[in-house]
């Protein structure tokens, strides 16, 4: 993809997934909705947005998008997830329901809803690893990462927790950067794109 835009999937399945197409139009990607294996052999990095993980799990299934997603993640297709995103890419996850998969490519424990059933949403002061001012965090409904497996990085917290990571090409943060407008979290992903696609 050498010189051109890159082309970068939002799964398009359930979920805030116009409001990620909204964050990577305005930093210059040529941004599409994935909900067929066709859609998602055309793009150069894939997000996987918040929303409800089980009802996406199901869907994956019937989408027939789960073994051609799964293939392009392990062949280094660089993958963003946020919320529900994250519990779909989570090695482990606390309180799935009977019978929910994940892709299990990203070394963390994600517990569904960590912040309390009760606790819809909030917004708190996320620290980015690489400085520069905190980021406007809005949890809803957030899971909570419990364990960080070696050799991933964390990328933001909020207090002393991690809230955003990355291993290799995967990144994953709990809250909805997708939300506000700062793009920083979008644009460390899109430049992994850009590195994978060789421009
Ligand atoms: N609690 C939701 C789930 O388990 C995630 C919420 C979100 O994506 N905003 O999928």
């Amino acid at each position: 993809m050498a010189g051109s835009t890159p082309r970068v999937g939002v799964l398009a399945l359930q979920g805030a997934f116009r409001e990620h197409i909204s964050a990577l139009q305005r930093l210059g990607a040529d941004a599409v909705e994935v909900r067929t294996p066709a859609e998602l052999a055309a793009v150069d990095g894939i997000m996987l947005p918040g929303g409800e993980s089980t009802t996406m799990d199901l869907l994956l299934g019937s989408s027939g998008l789960r073994e051609p997603l799964a293939a392009a993640v392990a062949a280094g297709t660089p993958v963003f997830g946020t919320c529900a995103g994250l519990i779909l890419l989570a090695r482990d996850i606390e309180d799935g329901v009977e019978g929910q998969r994940t892709l299990q490519v990203l070394d963390v424990t994600a517990l569904r809803n960590g912040y309390g059933r009760q606790v819809k949403s909030f917004e708190g002061p996320v620290a980015l690893a690489s400085g520069g001012a905190d980021m406007v965090g809005v949890f809803i409904r957030a899971p909570r990462i419990t364990r960080v497996g070696e050799g991933v990085e964390i990328l933001a917290r909020l207090g002393d927790e991690p809230v955003a990571v990355r291993s290799g090409s995967i990144m994953a943060a709990t809250f909805h950067p997708e939300l506000t407008d700062d793009d920083r979290l979008h644009e460390v992903f899109l430049a992994g794109i850009a590195n994978t696609s060789g421009e």
